[in-house]
């Protein structure tokens, strides 16, 4: 395998970001290949019997066995950690498994961490419900006060973790002054940049630790496979989480890793485009519904924080509607073009009701906290023509009165 696009950094530390996205990472086999191979294969044969003892050992390079690595994974791998800005990445099942990963590999009985707490539903089942189950306690907090960081932290608190932007608040938080709080008390920060990508925040550039990704949401960008990864400096990929993860088997499929390496050569694009759609969408509605979230719109709380840390402010945003659930519902149930689903940042629009799907697992008293409302629906806006968009969301507004 020839691996120097991949593997030379000085020529791929050259490289601006759009042109790691498109080339960061490839290997190409003796077929010279253009667009990176699949590796479907578990296991690896040798030439001999020395060289997996070698490789065993770690005194040599090359594959073992597709749990620990894989070279269409590993394409992607790289390919992350270019764009990323980070030293090392390594890609997981899901979006979860990254996030679940993210927190398990680092924490132990009698550690403590903190959460922001508008984050999403199944990062706060694995911080309330499954942490305490090990010993590992988590405090909850307002993510966008710096004070409530402040005084959440104990002697044993070894994790800050936080999504910004929150789903499907759009709470934002301030990732400069958060990590660094966490850095001067000796807190690892763990960030979820899964709504932004590195297209549009860099958290890493912040003074973040960990950047925790699920690769399903924009990255594939088109609806297809569930991926994630986490980013960091090589000593915390290689020497914390990567025990965990080869040994616990929370690794991607070489055919999702492909399809994510495919879908990040036209990450750029799209996430631009499709947060300009997003913030026109967005305009459209400001004027028609009682409650909008969207933080590039100078109505956002805090948008002179977003202009700081954010190129653009995503694709996905929310709204509320008067007449809780069943408006809500009719709202989606009137939609002829927007489709009815959970998922975010693909290439179609996508409208939910985030407090009957996403966000049904937590208490009414969590949601309320959070301020996932009864009559909020989140919208992530695709590639099609906005005016087509705007049309369908007029027309089912039309139907509640609106
Ligand atoms: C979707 C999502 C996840 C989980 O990703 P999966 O691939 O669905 O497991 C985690 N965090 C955020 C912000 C997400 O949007």
């Amino acid at each position: 395998m020839k691996r120097d696009t991949g593997q030379n950094r000085s020529i791929t530390s050259k490289w601006r970001s759009s042109t790691r996205a498109v080339r960061g990472g490839t290997w190409r086999s003796e077929q010279g290949e253009t667009s990176e191979a699949i590796f479907m294969t578990s296991g690896y044969c040798y030439d001999d019997a020395h060289t997996p003892a070698a490789r065993f050992a770690g005194q040599e390079p090359g594959m073992t066995y597709s749990r620990t690595q894989n070279p269409s994974v590993q394409m992607l791998e790289e390919r992350i950690a270019l764009m990323e800005g980070a030293e090392a990445c390594r890609a997981q099942a899901s979006g979860m498994a990254a996030m679940s990963t993210a927190l398990l590999c680092q924490l132990s009985v009698g550690d403590h961490m903190v959460v922001a707490r508008a984050a999403f539903g199944p990062t706060r089942w694995v911080t309330d419900n499954l942490l305490p189950r090990f010993g590992i306690e988590c405090t909850a907090v307002d993510g966008r006060d710096l004070d409530q960081w402040k005084a959440a932290i104990r002697p044993n608190t070894k994790v800050f973790f936080f999504e910004t932007p929150a789903n499907p608040t759009m709470d934002i938080v301030d990732i400069a002054a958060v990590c660094a709080l966490a850095r001067e008390n000796g807190i690892r920060s763990v960030v979820d940049n899964a709504f932004a990508t590195s297209a549009l925040q860099r958290p890493l550039d912040q003074g973040a630790d960990v950047v925790a990704y699920a690769a399903t949401k924009l990255m594939d960008g088109q609806g297809r496979v569930l991926a994630g990864a986490v980013c960091g400096t090589a000593e915390f990929i290689n020497g914390v989480l990567l025990p965990y993860q080869r040994n616990t088997g929370c690794t991607l499929s070489p055919f999702n890793a492909w399809i994510v390496l495919k879908g990040l050569e036209t990450l750029e694009l799209r996430a631009v485009k499709q947060a300009e759609n997003a913030l026109e969408v967005a305009r459209f509605l400001e004027a028609r519904v009682p409650v909008l979230n969207h933080p590039g719109l100078p109505s956002h709380p805090q948008h002179e924080l977003v202009k700081r840390q954010m190129r653009l402010a995503g694709s996905v945003f929310s709204f509320e509607v008067d007449g809780g659930r069943e408006a809500a519902h009719k709202v989606l149930d009137a939609l002829e073009m927007i489709d009815i689903s959970n998922n975010i940042g693909d290439t179609k629009s996508l409208m939910t009701h985030p407090s009957s799907t996403t966000h049904s697992s937590l208490t009414p008293e969590t949601r309320a906290l959070m301020g996932v409302n009864e009559g909020m629906l989140r919208i992530s806006v695709g590639l099609e023509d906005p005016a087509d968009v705007m049309e369908d969301l007029d027309q089912a507004l039309r139907t509640i009165g609106l």
